[in-house]
């Protein structure tokens, strides 16, 4: 199996099935990362679920043993606020559905968030997964978007893996307001380019000295070859080899896990 050459200085890596699956790591962490950094290279975390913060994130590597930087942490909730920013000035009202991790990005993006009942004002409204989803939220956020609000969503994942087994994604509940208005969502997360091209500017890098790393071929590996990247596909989540080698554009590095592809 094919590892990594020493053209490479910069990794993005995908999260869950990656690095940890729902409630323990994906082999030994603090090894994987310490090795990362004797080759000399960088990397960056880009995730698509927007439920925690970005302290959340470096708080939960930190009980695996692993001391992140806040500027390796990019979550589809950062590239949302990244979107919104290049077209509403600071201080806008916007009504966002969605769990802290998205509601505090937008905050310390300076995005003014709007309560239900003060919805009608929004320039723009903000899709991502909430498990505190309401009625009233879903009325709110389609009568914006019909107004002819901007609509915009964290990712597009139709499911969300639970150890249950897979449930309603942030892709399946914007479907209603989809159905209700005609309208699609800009979406910010994986496979759409704009939380890989914010990862690449976190790492400062040149796309073909980067490789992107995940389990889920059809946003991980599809994310990485939109933007021009080198993709390498991990066994140790969603997708299979036989998946894996039947992709076209072919991906450069199919590996057991992430042990495998920064080792020797
Ligand atoms: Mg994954």
């Amino acid at each position: 199996m094919k590892t990594l050459d020493n053209s490479i200085h910069g990794l993005i890596l995908d999260m869950d099935g990656v690095l940890y699956t729902d409630s323990s790591p994906i082999g030994d962490l603090p090894a994987i990362f310490g090795r990362i950094e004797d080759r000399g290279m960088k990397a960056v975390m880009a995730t698509n679920n927007s439920t925690r913060s970005v302290e959340m994130h470096l708080d939960r590597f930190a009980k695996y043993g692993v001391k992140l930087e806040p500027w390796q942490v990019v979550t589809s909730a950062d590239a949302v606020a990244e979107l919104l920013k290049n077209t509403l000035p600071a201080g806008s009202p916007i009504f966002a559905i969605g769990e802290p991790g998205l509601m505090e990005t937008l905050s310390q993006a300076k995005f003014v968030l709007l309560s239900v009942e003060e919805a009608e004002k929004g320039k723009a409204v903000v899709f991502g997964i909430d498990r505190k989803i309401s009625f009233e939220k879903m009325v709110e956020a389609t009568l914006l978007v019909r107004s002819g609000v901007p609509f915009y969503a964290t990712n597009p994942d139709i499911t969300f893996p639970t150890p249950r087994g897979q449930i309603p994604g942030n892709g399946a509940w914007y479907s209603v307001i989809e159905s209700a208005t005609n309208v699609k969502p800009i979406i910010a997360g994986k496979p759409y380019p704009y939380i890989m091209e914010l990862a690449l500017q976190r790492l400062g890098m040149n796309k073909d000295e980067v490789v992107v790393v995940g389990d889920r071929i059809e946003t991980d590996i599809l994310g990485g070859q939109t933007i021009g990247c080198k993709t390498a596909l991990v066994l140790s989540g969603i997708s299979t080899e036989a998946q894996g080698k039947a992709w076209q554009p072919k991906i450069t590095y199919i590996a057991k896990d992430l042990t495998a592809l920064v080792s020797d």
